[in-house]
């Protein structure tokens, strides 16, 4: 699967791709005016929401804007990933034919779980062994916010960061490290301790799976 692949063939008529649907984390662009638009419609769907649950919009000073708060936080921000093309990256030429291991720590994770919806909160790290190319560090933060601004789950982004990271570079080596906090399982279900319920995947390419010395290499720089 390519990272911003969708369901759709990219001709939809303009009507249709509003309606068209993708998983959470997949990503398809739109216009600045359909996120507009987007935003409208939620509105009117949170008021809605709102009335169900029986909190009166009308009288309570808090409550009265927060169908239009809601509405932009999910599209302008929470599931941004989702609407947006992928950030520009440069990516430059090895010249120096660095063939050690290159190490980004503290990446910062914000997402969305698919399942409850609730904030996911971590950190990512990354490390790769450069073959024809390098690319520059505050790139790869990019990346990440861009797969993690949509409902997710922790070990597909895992898979989605490195499926591109592969494509664009062509590593000889890579590895994706995620360690975050899931608030689904804070805030309600088992209701785990605030301060250890970190949960941890990572994704090993390349030499990184073929040779156990470099992992442990990375593992423990990762960690430091
Ligand atoms: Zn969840």
């Amino acid at each position: 699967m390519t990272p911003h692949s969708t369901n759709g063939n990219g001709c939809a008529a303009a009507t249709d791709k509003r309606r068209l649907a993708f998983d959470a984390n997949g990503n398809m662009p739109l216009t600045e005016s359909e996120l507009d638009e987007m935003v409208e419609q939620l509105q009117t769907k949170f008021a809605e929401v709102m009335d169900i649950l029986r909190i009166d919009r009308a009288s309570d000073p808090n409550s009265r804007e927060t169908p239009r708060r809601l509405a932009r936080m999910w599209v302008q921000e929470l599931f941004i990933g989702r609407y947006t093309p992928p950030p520009p990256v440069t990516i430059f030429p090895n010249r120096k034919r660095v063939n050690e291991l290159v190490i980004s720590r503290g990446i910062e994770v914000m997402s969305v779980c698919s399942h409850h919806w609730q904030p996911i909160s971590g950190t990512c790290t990354i490390g790769y062994m450069p073959g024809e190319y390098i690319i520059g560090l505050s790139k790869l933060t990019r990346i990440v916010e861009w797969f993690s601004r949509r409902g997710q789950i922790q070990e597909e982004m895992g898979e989605q960061i490195a499926d591109y990271l592969e494509q664009l570079l062509k590593p000889r080596a890579l590895g994706v490290i995620i360690s975050a906090k899931h608030y689904c399982m804070i805030a309600r279900g088992v209701e785990a301790d605030h301060e250890h319920s970190d949960m941890v995947t990572s994704v090993m390419r390349g030499l990184l799976q073929t040779d156990a010395n470099l992992r442990n290499e990375f593992l423990q720089l990762a960690n430091m």
